[in-house]
């Protein structure tokens, strides 16, 4: 049995982390992608909703 997670890809660096090392869901359902890797920080991914 493979364990699947998904990955996302960082925009600055390219690098694939998975999604659960990289984002951060905050109480206000606000979720913040941040790589581990360069640094890369992007706030409010999820902004379907006004
Ligand atoms: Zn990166």
């Amino acid at each position: 049995m493979n364990m699947e997670e998904p990955l996302v890809h960082c925009p600055k660096c390219g690098e694939e982390h998975p999604i659960q090392s990289v984002l951060t869901a905050q109480s206000n359902q606000n979720v913040i992608f941040e790589c581990p890797k360069c640094g890369y920080e992007k706030r409010n991914i999820l902004t379907s909703k006004g």
